[in-house]
């Protein structure tokens, strides 16, 4: 059994959790318990924990992702989710300060709010991140609601920000899917942009299989492109995407036997300073 660090997870228990119609369609209960179970079972030996959208469309709050933390016993480390104002950013860099060593990130919702990476309002968050080499996690890509910005969500909006601040550790969500190339070509140019490949297999079509080697291609080039597979992270998205369809992703991927475990544990210990 590989090691792995899932950097991507959402839970909640709440019952407005808008993630809730995903969990049912994957036949999952979608609760902290569940997940420690799999956690356990698929050997994952950490997860970072991504606050879930309500049915509001607001995300949950950043105090609720560290309560239910702080009940999965040193299995689960939260991401902050930062929105573009700037009494969520103040709040997030204070409640960074205070859980010093325990937040091991923040999130921006970009397609989800219309906002570009680079814009000044999250600029003392940026600031923050930097000088304690936090990662700043960013969705990119296709977006789970049919109102979402893809003007936003696209990975190369992350360029301009990666050309101004090049100590920034940057995490792309989803490998900007569908855009692969453009996020390959990120992971290329700038050091400290990474890509994280969560929540792509979601939902069954009769291309479902198809669709997982399609997949496995794409991330298999990214890799020969770069000329190596440290800058990708193995999430689940869960409970978007189920661990055996994340794992069977991975495995899928034409690369040795070193470097997929990069991709399941290393690359995420080495970028969120795990241990
Ligand atoms: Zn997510």
């Amino acid at each position: 059994m590989h090691k792995i660090i899932d950097a991507h997870i959402h839970c909640s228990e709440l019952r407005d959790d808008a993630l809730l119609s995903f969990a049912k369609a994957n036949g999952l209960k979608y609760n902290l318990k569940e997940l420690l179970h799999f956690m356990e079972s698929y050997g994952v030996f950490s997860g970072l924990l991504l606050s879930p959208p309500l049915s509001s469309g607001m995300p949950v709050p950043n105090e609720r992702i560290i309560e239910l933390c702080l009940k999965s016993r040193e299995k689960l480390f939260p991401i902050l989710t930062v929105e573009p104002d700037e009494k969520s950013v103040g709040e997030c860099v204070r409640l960074a300060k205070k859980e010093k060593g325990y937040v091991k990130g923040f999130k921006i919702r970009l397609g989800y709010v219309e906002v570009f990476p680079d814009n000044k309002i999250f600029a003392p968050l940026y600031e923050y991140a930097e000088s304690y080499d936090l990662p700043v996690m960013f969705h990119t890509g296709d977006t789970a609601t049919s109102s979402g910005s893809l003007k936003h969500a696209h990975p190369l909006g992350l360029d301009p920000l990666a050309n101004k601040r090049e100590r920034l550790k940057i995490v792309a969500c989803h490998f900007g899917n569908p855009w692969f190339m453009d996020t390959t070509e990120l992971l290329y140019k700038h050091e400290n942009v990474f890509a994280d490949i969560s929540g792509l297999v979601a939902g069954v079509s009769k291309y479902s299989k198809k669709y997982l080697d399609y997949l496995a291609q794409k991330i298999s080039e990214a890799i020969y492109y770069v000329g190596s597979a440290d800058k990708i992270i193995f999430g689940t998205d869960y409970p978007v995407e189920t661990y055996s369809d994340a794992i069977s992703l991975v495995k899928r991927i034409k690369v040795s036997r070193s470097d997929c475990q990069k991709i399941f544990f290393g690359n995420a210990r080495r970028v969120f300073q795990f241990d």
